[in-house]
């Protein structure tokens, strides 16, 4: 990616130098290089902040007594844009969004939370959608007509579908492009919409944010550029399918950052002056991506050694390992039965099973009431307890399986296990002590980043930081 003068200037403010990460668009594969360019630009000097916003004070008490948007309005609204940057990690479970707002980062909650579930529910006669939680809620009652991990189909081919069809919840037309069927065949969404309905929603969110500071929410802020996360294995197509999903969310500028690279920004181990060898391990809600990558030692050049992880080992895989736990309890050969053959009561379970899951990466054992099959609000019928060793001793296979990607992965590059590199753990999942622990065990002179940054929100801070944010 190259900037002409013109374009990098616009939108900046201050006569100074800008070290921008390019952005790789290309397939990655092991041994590939990129670039981070530095640009210098010189652009014209500017007003300090304090004298904008007296400035569009007094611009704006004469549109009011004129009673119209007048030019400079339309001005100062562009000054204000070039010094907020918007980053989104578009996850296949969960979303997040950040904003750099001259230098300092902050996650946007959206209707009070930081992570917002990647699920949609869409009305089958109207246009009428929900995003969020509200769509989770629906799962239970209104299955055919919520659409989640839409990551997981964005930019597939139909050769792809062909391949994975029976690892994909969702019932798919390919005749022409991909399209997931809803309300049993009545309505069609394709995956970019179902991505471009997240954004909007954390676009939305962002616009609104008290992270921008009155006067940009008082001037009706609109972001038209995003950078969003991908994973480092989206292929091309994949990647233009999100840049897609980007510009149908109303974006006019849409950069990509690797998920990995953002992780590792998110840290500011992309930009210190000596090399460093990275890896990050990000487990999330269904996926395990795994990228060592070395940052040369003047920080302007990164290199992606090698790639692996486990396409289908995620968060995921553990609710349902707690979910099994849970009925260990349930001397009731029919209530067990009832469970497992009922889509919807399996389905509560599992949200139980989560609850019970993240509690475990907390404390050793956990008591609770299982939902209650055939009366709302009755007293508890069923309880069931979990330990953290049950836990464990459950999840030794996924653990070693976890475990191997990330050998693989050294091996591949021809990295030592005993050597002293930097491992940043992202993802979820990461919070699983278990994890932690195996990482630490097979990589035992690593230095392990998980506390500084939240690792659900990582990624997102990386991406907002990675352009023009100086932080
Ligand atoms: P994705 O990138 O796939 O959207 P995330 O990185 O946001 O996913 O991770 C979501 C997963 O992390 C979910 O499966 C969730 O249950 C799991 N998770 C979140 N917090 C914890 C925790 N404290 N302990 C264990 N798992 C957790
Ligand atoms: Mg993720």
């Amino acid at each position: 990616m190259s900037l002409v003068p013109e374009q990098a200037c616009q939108g900046r403010d201050l006569k100074k130098s800008h070290t921008l990460p390019t952005l790789p668009h290309t397939k990655l594969c092991g041994g590939d290089t990129y670039t981070i360019t530095k640009i210098s630009i010189e652009c014209e000097p500017v007003p300090s902040m304090a004298a904008k916003v007296f400035g569009a004070f007094i611009v704006c008490l004469i549109a009011l007594v004129v009673g119209k948007d007048i030019g400079p309005i339309k001005e100062m609204r562009t000054s204000l844009t070039s010094e907020v940057q918007l980053g989104i990690d578009l996850g296949t479970t969960l979303s997040v969004a950040a904003v750099c707002v001259q230098g300092n980062v902050s996650v946007i909650p959206v209707e009070g939370y930081s992570l917002t579930p990647s699920v949609v529910w869409f009305d089958n006669e109207t246009d009428a959608h929900e995003v969020g939680a509200a769509a989770v809620l629906k799962r239970g009652t209104h299955a055919d007509s919520v659409v989640y991990a839409s990551k997981r189909l964005i930019g597939l081919t139909k050769a792809d579908i062909d391949k994975a069809s029976e690892s994909l919840p969702f019932v798919l037309n390919t005749s022409n492009g991909i399209l997931i069927e809803l309300h049993s065949g009545k309505k069609q969404v394709s995956p970019e919409e179902v991505g471009s309905l997240v954004l909007q929603k954390l676009k939305a969110a962002a616009e609104q944010s008290e992270v921008l500071d009155w006067f940009r929410r008082s001037m009706g802020f609109k972001f038209h550029s995003l950078t969003v996360s991908v994973p480092v294995t989206f292929t091309d197509d994949q990647r233009d399918a999100t840049m897609r999903a980007g510009r149908l969310a109303g974006f006019d500028q849409v950069r990509l950052i690797d998920e990995p690279v953002a992780a590792a920004l998110a840290y500011g181990l992309g930009r210190t002056k000596e090399a460093k060898e990275v890896l990050v391990f990000d487990l999330g809600g269904g996926t395990l991506d795994i990228a060592l990558m070395y940052f040369s030692k003047d920080a302007e050049t990164f290199f992606v050694d090698a790639t692996g992880g486990e396409p289908l080992l995620g968060g995921e895989d553990f609710d349902v390992i707690v979910a099994d736990l849970l009925l260990k309890d349930v001397n009731d050969e029919s209530v067990s039965t009832a469970f497992r053959s009922c889509p919807i009561m399996w389905q509560k379970l599992l949200v139980s099973a989560e609850k019970v899951k993240k509690e475990l990466s907390l404390t050793d054992s956990v008591e609770v009431c299982l939902p209650n099959i055939n009366v709302q609000d009755s007293p508890c019928s069923h309880s069931s307890t979990v330990t953290r060793n049950q836990f464990e001793a459950k999840s030794r296979s996924k653990l070693e399986l976890a475990e191997k990607a990330v050998l693989d992965v050294l091996e591949e590059a021809n990295v030592d296990k005993l050597s002293p590199l930097d491992v940043v753990l992202v993802g979820g999942s990461s919070r699983i002590p278990a994890i932690r622990s195996a990482i630490r065990s097979i990589l035992p002179n690593a230095r392990l980043h998980y506390e500084d940054v939240d690792p659900d929100q990582a990624v997102a801070i990386g991406a907002a930081r990675s352009w023009g944010c100086n932080v």
